[in-house]
């Protein structure tokens, strides 16, 4: 990595090899002026809607290692930049400044994460702590090694020797660790992520990070309750293949919304474990798969937040809360029919609510 005998014009340096507008460039230039950051690096994701880049502060000791840091910049404008790659390795995913990403909603998007995140920090959910907010840039705590290196994703991650020759699965733990900041998210922050995933959760040393909330919603937003099911079963689907036995989306999804119980550790895990202990049996009979198979259906009847885009417009809308009152008198009553779905079904279904992006994948693939 570059020494520390940097000239004058490092300001110029570490933003030059950057392709990015005016607007931005100064932005960083003045945050490097300030001295909140010495020099910007390798991007870490270059995503649809921002990118996050590495930076790193020098210390006033001269001997400490460089300070660490994130910083996440969302796209004002189409700028083909990386994203090329993408396409070449197949994973096409239409830039959304198409769909005019102007300014002012992209500072609203960096405005959303960053006082959500300072939720998530006053609630004791692990997370990257924000910063520094400047129109679209968002300064914040890098979650990595002191070379440099990110924390891997959920998905990425890997268990030492130790803990694969134990008889558990060293994904079980996890799982229950998430389960209990979902609730907590909900209860304390009364937030819902509504983008959750293996993709949107960092993983280092036992510990889980959640990261890339600036689409979360109030807990009563009007889909607030529909994104936090989308959310269980994508979390469901990921440990699954993990190969751990999870509970019922249905019993998790009552778990996390009921006010009564547990905010903190270890009380959330042994209430989990008692949702474990306490479980209807499942038959494994054919009946009973297709029943497994008629409540997945009803999830994928339900609208799914595709893109910030998406979430903004219903933002907007939600002057005409009737589905999401119709959803919890469903709720409610237990019964939950697929006629009552939103009207948003009409996207291609099959697809929309896997997580099959690649290095970055926090948003659906568009359907285009
Ligand atoms: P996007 O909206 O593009 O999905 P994310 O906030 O999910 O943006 O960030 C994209 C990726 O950048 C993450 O998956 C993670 O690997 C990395 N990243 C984001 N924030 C940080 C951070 N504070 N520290 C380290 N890596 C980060
Ligand atoms: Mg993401």
């Amino acid at each position: 990595k570059e020494g520390k005998n940097r000239t004058k014009d490092k300001s110029d340096r570490a933003t030059s090899e950057l392709v990015m507008d005016d607007r931005t460039r100064v932005i960083l230039y003045k945050m490097i002026q300030q001295n909140h950051i010495s020099g910007i690096h390798g991007a870490i994701s270059t995503g649809k809607e921002a990118n996050v880049y590495n930076a790193t502060l020098e210390p006033e000791d001269d001997d400490a290692p460089p300070i660490q840091r994130a910083i996440k910049i969302y796209k004002t404008s189409i700028l083909v930049f990386k994203d090329r790659e993408k396409y070449v390795t197949g994973e096409h995913r239409f830039n959304s400044a198409s769909k005019g990403n102007n300014l002012r909603k992209v500072k609203q998007w960096a405005e959303k994460e960053f006082r959500n995140l300072k939720r998530l920090r006053a609630a004791g959910i692990p997370c990257p702590e924000p910063l520094l907010l400047k129109s679209h840039v968002l300064l914040m705590e890098f979650l990595g090694d002191k070379r440099g290196y990110a924390y891997p994703k959920l998905r990425e991650a890997t268990f030492s020797q130790e803990s694969q020759e134990g008889s558990e699965n060293p994904w079980r733990p996890l799982y229950i660790q998430l389960l209990g900041l979902m609730r907590k998210l909900y209860q304390v922050c009364k937030l819902v992520h509504a983008d959750l995933s293996e993709y949107n959760i960092l993983y280092h040393d036992n510990k889980l990070y959640i990261i890339d909330v600036s689409q979360s919603v109030e807990h009563d937003h009007p889909r607030a309750l529909e994104f936090l099911r989308i959310d269980i079963k994508n979390v469901g689907d990921f440990f699954r293949r993990m190969g751990v036995d999870t509970l019922q989306d249905r019993t998790i999804f009552d778990f996390i919304i009921s006010p009564e119980g547990p905010l903190d550790e270890p009380e959330l895990s042994q209430a989990i474990e008692h949702l474990y202990e306490t479980r209807p049996q499942v038959e494994d009979s054919a009946e009973a798969e297709a029943k497994r198979e008629i409540d997945n259906e009803v999830f994928r009847n339900q609208f799914i937040p595709r893109t910030l885009d998406d979430v903004y417009d219903i933002e907007r809308d939600s002057q005409q809360p009737q589905e999401g009152l119709i959803y919890k008198q469903m709720l409610a009553d237990k019964v939950v029919t697929p006629q009552a779905a939103p009207e948003e079904e009409s996207d291609d279904e099959s697809e929309g609510e896997s997580h099959s992006g690649g290095s970055n994948g926090s948003h659906s693939d568009e359907s285009i």
